[in-house]
């Protein structure tokens, strides 16, 4: 392919095709939308799938048990659930979510906007003597422009008097801000509007039943993982599996998202992909890397390119209060400033924490060993269940308390980057042999959401019948698409902008000789292939 020129696309080119060719839509559209909710359209919804597919075949039963895996520091084994999103509301006491599942959050008295402390972003600017930090949302390619703006507003200049003004620093969050007197709000025209920031509690309210008291509420989950620790005992009751093991999630979960944005990045509604880890606590550091790089891995196979994925390993002042070691998985997204990263999964290394907290009640997070939290009368402030969640090692007549190492990624986010890696423009030769600027979504193949389109390539001679006899086989097994519209050169370009690996197309030759040629999306290869080998040919690309 001649002229390659593969562009990083802005989020917005990205943003425009979701919506044009069905990947993403903003939920609730024709009522305006509603903030933090997105819906997957035709094409969105089978990557998303593909992608949990992919996940749950690769982490859950894809695994064989008898064999060590590399990295791996013995065999082991893996077991799936499906458990409920509105749970007992106890759970979400001994887990911690009710008091520490919170953001700091600031409100605006002028403009009544609520923001998330540490989204907001600004610089300090001067101007004759007075200095203030302009803040502002706009996403990262419009900060300077907005920040510059908004400052030579307020100091009451003209455009043309940018240069009179002063920066001092970079552009920072605003939770580097002490004093927020000299602070202009993103949406404020005078300063100093900003609130101190405030706890706010992310987990969705419910009530159950008809009648609704305070008896009655309930919380949508904010993660899928306490539903595992909770069925911690029936699956080894059931299941005849031995520690160390893990227990695989997918599944929705709601948090209340103070400034959801960026797109599907931060919504108020996702879907979460979770294993629960059991192993003795000798070996709990070792699982931990284990699974930290194993996921690492996971992401590259799929097409995420290594150089825009970094592993970051946490401070022990950032670290959540069970953890032993948390290490998050993030993606250069193209909405973030360059250098900057955004999460895709975190793996953390919990401790005993949670098995504890459900057996003997809340956790003290600021003790060690860790103790249960008392209340002013001496009993446990969150009681648990009191149910035995230890583990007893039948060889070595060991009991103890399993530690458990979480891997925790989004399907949401996991699906944006996926996108974002895959928007690609290059130059590809039309009909007539011209160069043209072709969109080509070069999604891996297990995540393609059509594995091959067939087409007919007039609509005349016996090639429509032949083809369609084609598209009713492969459509058995396999996402296939039937298209038999318009040019075959736009046929092409409009597969490629879905991302679909292969295009098959019946001509002349193939009423004669059996045969029809497959074209790689990436490559623009055309291989001529016996219609008897084609499924066994597709399969074999899709899976390679
Ligand atoms: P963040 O710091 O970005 O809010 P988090 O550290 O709170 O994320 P976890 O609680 O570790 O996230 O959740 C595990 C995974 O769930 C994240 O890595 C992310 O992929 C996904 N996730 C969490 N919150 C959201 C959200 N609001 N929207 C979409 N995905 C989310």
């Amino acid at each position: 392919m001649k002229g390659l020129l593969s562009l990083m696309a802005s989020m917005e080119k990205i943003v425009s095709l979701c919506k044009r060719r069905g990947f993403l839509f903003q939920s609730s559209e024709i009522y305006g939308g509603l903030q933090g909710f997105w819906d997957y359209g035709p094409l969105g919804v089978e990557l998303k799938r593909n992608l949990k597919d992919a996940w749950w075949r690769d982490m859950c039963s894809g695994h064989n048990e008898m064999v060590q895996p590399a990295g791996a520091p013995s065999t082991f084994d893996m077991v799936g659930l499906d458990s409920t999103i509105i749970m007992h509301p106890q759970i979400w006491k001994c887990s911690g979510h009710y008091d520490m599942f919170h953001d700091y959050m600031v409100d605006c008295r002028e403009s009544k906007k609520r923001y998330r402390h540490d989204q907001v972003r600004g610089r300090w600017v001067s101007h004759q003597e007075v200095k203030v930090f302009v803040t502002t949302m706009a996403e990262a390619d419009e900060e300077q422009a907005e920040i510059q703006h908004r400052a030579l507003k307020y100091f009451k200049l003209r455009p043309k008097d940018a240069e009179a003004l002063v920066y001092d620093g970079p552009s920072t969050t605003l939770d580097t801000v002490d004093e927020f007197s000299q602070v202009l709000g993103p949406d404020a025209k005078t300063l100093g509007t900003l609130t101190e920031p405030r706890e706010f509690n992310l987990m969705f309210k419910t009530t159950i039943g008809a009648l609704g008291g305070e008896e009655d509420y309930a919380f949508l989950r904010p993660e899928t993982a306490q539903g595992i620790f909770v069925n911690f005992k029936n699956v080894l009751d059931s299941s005849r599996i031995n520690v160390p093991f893990g227990i695989a999630q997918v599944g929705k979960s709601f948090r209340n998202e103070i400034t959801p944005r960026n797109f599907t990045f931060r919504s108020r509604e996702f879907e979460q992909m979770e294993i629960e880890f059991f192993c003795h606590p000798n070996s709990s550091q070792d699982w931990y890397r284990y699974w930290r790089d194993r996921r690492l891995a996971w992401y590259q196979t799929l097409g995420l390119a290594p150089e825009s994925l970094l592993m970051r390993e946490h401070a022990a002042e950032e670290l959540a209060h069970y953890s032993v070691g948390t290490a998050d998985i993030e993606y250069a997204f193209p909405f973030l400033p360059k250098g900057e990263y955004g999460e895709l999964e975190g793996i953390a290394h919990r401790g005993d924490f949670d098995l504890r907290s459900h057996m003997e009640g809340k956790l003290d997070p600021s003790t060690r060993p860790m103790v249960v939290e008392l209340d002013e009368f001496g009993k446990p402030r969150h009681r648990g269940s009191g149910r035995d969640l230890t583990y007893r090692d039948d060889i070595t007549g060991e009991r103890f308390t399993p530690h458990v190492i979480e891997p925790s990624a989004g399907a949401d986010r996991g699906a944006l980057a996926f996108l974002c890696e895959a928007y690609h423009e290059d130059e590809a030769p039309d009909e007539n042999g011209k160069p043209q600027t072709r969109v080509v979504m070069k999604l891996h193949p297990r995540l393609a959401p059509i594995k091959a389109a067939v087409f007919p390539l007039v609509k005349k001679d016996g090639m429509p019948e032949l083809a369609q006899e084609i598209y009713a086989e492969l459509k058995r097994d396999l996402a296939v698409f039937y298209d038999e519209k318009s040019a075959v050169g736009r046929r092409y370009r409009r597969q490629d902008e879905a991302g679909t690996p292969y295009c098959i197309t019946v001509d002349t030759e193939s009423l004669t000789t059996q045969t029809v040629t497959i074209r790689d999306r990436d490559t623009l290869e055309q291989t001529r292939v016996k219609i008897g080998e084609l499924a066994a040919e597709l399969k074999r690309r899709i899976s390679g």
